[in-house]
């Protein structure tokens, strides 16, 4: 197909977001963009049938998921073509966020149509900003493989990842998902896991893999709803990594220096405390 050339006729289609529980949490922006667009392309029409009934939005609805989505590219583009604006929602959420839309979204975009969103609610990014974790650098996986060992697979990776790691989970896999954790992590990792955000139960829960499997044994309640599943490694990546290299720099030291000497030379190499360092230099004469 030939690239296409945006005019002043063409459409827009606009990638609106959805609220994650609260209906409230719809922008006035979203709400006036799907009143005006001709057409919605909604992940599930039933469900996005809801959302506009209690806005009082009429339904112009058609369906697009993940197994209708490349011929959907076609048939928006030709609605665009003939003028029409058309708004792009998923079930909940911000579309694309695992959630279809990838296809229509670079076909159009490659094609030169216009496609501009309309920001609002995601799981991800209302998960984050409350559970206290570091947010300056973070890593995004979706969700996780069904199998349990292509999920294991997929933590062990996180090890060298720097940052939090957030993934989705839902209510059937919860618990296997932070059995996974606790065999990969060996409970040396902080997890804070957010429920049901946005809704009537919605609950913070920070603690090892432990602690939160007690906790699902203790309150049934715990396992039920959304989750978004969020972990920082690094904190104790840095600590052992700093571990084994001073535990490295005083094995040297220690074979021509005093306990005292060794340990004072290392805290200048490695910059870490001179009595941290005299502790761990007792722990390997001992
Ligand atoms: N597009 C959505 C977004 O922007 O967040 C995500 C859609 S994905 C199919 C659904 C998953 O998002 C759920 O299984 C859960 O992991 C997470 N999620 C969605 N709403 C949530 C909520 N209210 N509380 C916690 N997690 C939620």
């Amino acid at each position: 197909m030939l690239p296409h050339s945006s005019t002043d006729v063409s459409g827009t289609l606009y990638i609106v977001a959805t609220p994650i529980g609260n209906l409230d949490d719809l922008s006035k922006r979203a709400k006036d963009t799907l009143e005006k667009a001709s057409f919605i392309a909604a992940e599930d029409t039933r469900h996005t049938k809801k959302l506009l009934n209690y806005f009082n939005i009429e339904a112009r609805l058609f369906s697009l998921h993940d197994h209708n989505e490349k011929d959907r590219a076609q048939y928006i583009a030709k609605l665009l073509d003939d003028g029409e604006d058309v708004a792009l929602v998923s079930d909940a959420g911000t579309p694309l966020i695992s959630d279809p839309g990838y296809h229509v979204v670079s076909y159009l975009r490659d094609l030169g149509y216009q496609v501009s969103p309309v920001p609002g609610p995601s799981a991800i990014i209302t998960a984050l900003c409350a559970s206290g974790l570091p947010t300056d650098k973070f890593f995004f996986q979706g969700f996780l493989p069904a199998k349990s060992k292509s999920r294991k697979e997929v933590m062990a990776s996180w090890k060298q990842q720097a940052g939090t790691t957030v993934f989705y989970e839902s209510t059937h896999r919860i618990k296997d998902s932070i059995s996974d954790l606790m065999d990969v992590f060996e409970d040396d990792v902080e997890i804070v896991l957010a429920r049901e955000l946005t809704k009537t139960f919605e609950t913070f829960l920070k603690g090892k893999p432990s602690y939160i499997l007690q906790r699902f044994e203790e309150d049934s309640n715990q396992v039920r709803g959304e989750f978004v599943v969020m972990l920082d490694y690094r904190e104790e990546t840095d600590a052992d990594d700093n571990d084994q290299e001073a535990k490295r720099i005083l094995e040297i030291l220690l074979q021509d220096l005093s306990l005292k000497q060794a340990s004072q030379l290392a805290a200048k190499i490695t910059g870490l405390k001179k009595n941290y360092l005299y502790q761990i230099a007792l722990q390997m004469q001992s």
